[in-house]
């Protein structure tokens, strides 16, 4: 336990917190306050690094006996910096990192603060995989609340539709189970409503088979095949097999292998697959696109899962300064592709890259008010992550903003809960119905909306 007086450190105390804590001054304050998105730079009241789902009780009572706002933090992924606030107290879920796999059942109990890396090494062990998302490093608990959308989403649904039941502290620090049974409409809640409704300290998942080995990797393209290879991929991914998930990614090349030598520095079109049936029929079904769109760089071929989750880690490394904003899209049309080259063509940072993935599959056979996810039905997204590295954001931030409004045309309403930038409310991210019913259950179980992750209020 933190030996400081302050009177934070001691309202802490006084309510049973018995984790460590980091203060303005001390010398892990810094280190403690940081998050994934080097632009965000704030500063919060203290770090609370909860041990276990008491100590997260007890620093949501203090907070809230002392008049705090507090955040929660998982992963530390939240591009627009959610889990810290100026002036508020931040409880850290990092230490609740511990995951449980039953082999038998394919269940799956893993702590709030988890990162998908930890899940999938220990699902892994077992053949077994929770549907993640495609960076490792992200925190299970905000991609999850959020839903989650990843390399199995086609083939085994958002991360929300594996989730079968949660350990959650609520806004009065009691501590309950929610499922399909227990506290029903909470449950239903936390699968898309984002951390609006208590703390998760344990998540419960069913697992899937998947791997150890499956069809993976990346076909480069020169920036000048970029339309025809969107195309090409969109007519892949017309009534394709549920087990192939694909992004086509629009990226400048590092001047480093496996990208030729010519083509450093340039723009390239890369399409990233992963395919989680059997590998010959995998094979087949990825035919046509290679000799339709010879690629210059096949790295497609049989490797591990946790190196399929892992592939794209170093595309985004913790530190540097990022913007994002989503679209969702009911179709990747010509026009939209059109707007989107044109866009990247004027691409200020070599960092900066854009994500476009289609989405079906196991994610349309949930039905939409299901879960409170808003935005089943959506054929694609196209994620726009502007990178400065260590300058500041704003050239990268000004380009993602215009080039989101040069494609809004073409996309679809709405946008995901886990990319909700400053611009845009949160309402948008929900269908009427759902709204109204994720109001009632913030009504509910917070209804003084101390969990201010998006903006619910009761
Ligand atoms: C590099 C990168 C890659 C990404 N890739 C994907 C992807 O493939 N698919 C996808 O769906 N999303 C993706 N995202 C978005 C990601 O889902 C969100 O940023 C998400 O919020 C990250 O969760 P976290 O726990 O790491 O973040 P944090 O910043 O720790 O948390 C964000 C918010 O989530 C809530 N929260 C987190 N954990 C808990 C908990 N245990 N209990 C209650 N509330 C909690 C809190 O409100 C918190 O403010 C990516 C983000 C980044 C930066």
């Amino acid at each position: 336990m933190h030996t400081t007086t302050s009177p934070l450190a001691t309202g802490l105390r006084d309510h049973g917190f018995v984790g460590r804590l980091a203060e303005p001054g001390d010398a892990d304050y810094d280190e403690a306050r940081a998050g994934w998105n080097g632009a965000i730079d704030r500063l919060p009241a203290a770090v609370a690094f909860a041990n276990d789902a008491d100590d997260v009780a007890a620093a949501i009572r203090a907070a809230r006996g002392a008049g705090l706002a507090f955040t929660v933090r998982g992963g530390g992924h939240s591009v627009s910096g959610r889990s810290v606030r100026d002036g508020a107290l931040c409880i850290d879920l990092r230490a609740l990192n511990g995951v449980e796999v039953d082999p038998r059942s394919a269940v799956v109990r893993v702590g709030g603060g988890a990162l998908l890396s930890e899940l999938d090494a220990a699902t892994q062990e077992h053949g077994l995989a929770v549907p993640g998302g495609q960076i490792s490093h992200t925190g299970v608990g905000g991609l999850t609340l959020g839903g989650g959308i990843g390399w199995l989403m086609r083939h085994h649904g958002l991360t929300i539709d594996s989730l079968l039941a949660a350990e959650v502290v609520l806004a009065d620090g009691e501590i309950v189970r929610a499922s399909a049974d227990e506290h029903a409409d909470l449950f239903w809640a936390l699968r898309g409503g984002g951390g609006e409704f208590g703390v998760v300290t344990r998540f419960e998942f069913r697992a899937h088979r998947v791997g150890p080995i499956v069809l993976g990797g990346m076909l480069v393209y020169p920036w000048e095949e970029a339309r025809a290879v969107f195309q090409a991929t969109r007519e892949l991914m017309t009534g394709a097999p549920d087990a192939l998930t694909a992004f086509a990614v629009l990226v400048t090349a590092p001047p480093q292998p496996p990208f030729p030598a010519e083509h450093h520095g340039r723009p390239v079109a890369v399409v990233a697959v992963a395919w989680t049936g059997d590998p010959d029929e995998g094979e087949r079904v990825l035919a046509p696109l290679r000799a339709g769109c010879p690629p210059l760089v096949d790295l497609v071929a049989p490797m591990p899962y946790v190196a399929l989750q892992s592939m794209l880690d170093e595309t985004a490394p913790h530190g540097r300064r990022y913007y994002d904003k989503l679209h969702y899209l009911s179709e990747v049309s010509d026009a939209f592709i059109d707007a989107l080259l044109a866009g990247f063509a004027e691409v200020p940072t070599p960092h900066t890259h854009v994500m476009t993935s289609w989405m079906g599959g196991a994610i349309d056979r949930v039905a939409p008010g299901d879960t409170a996810f808003g935005h089943r039905g959506a054929r694609a997204f196209t994620w726009l992550i502007g990178c400065s590295g260590d300058d500041p954001v704003e050239p990268a931030a000004d380009w993602v903003r215009r080039v989101f409004d040069a494609t809004a045309p073409f996309a679809s309403a709405g946008v995901y809960v886990n990319a909700l930038d400053e611009g845009r409310s949160v309402r948008d991210a929900y269908t009427d119905e759902v709204w109204a019913r994720l109001v009632a259950v913030k009504r509910r179980y917070d209804p003084d909306a101390v969990f201010d992750a998006h903006g619910i209020r009761p």
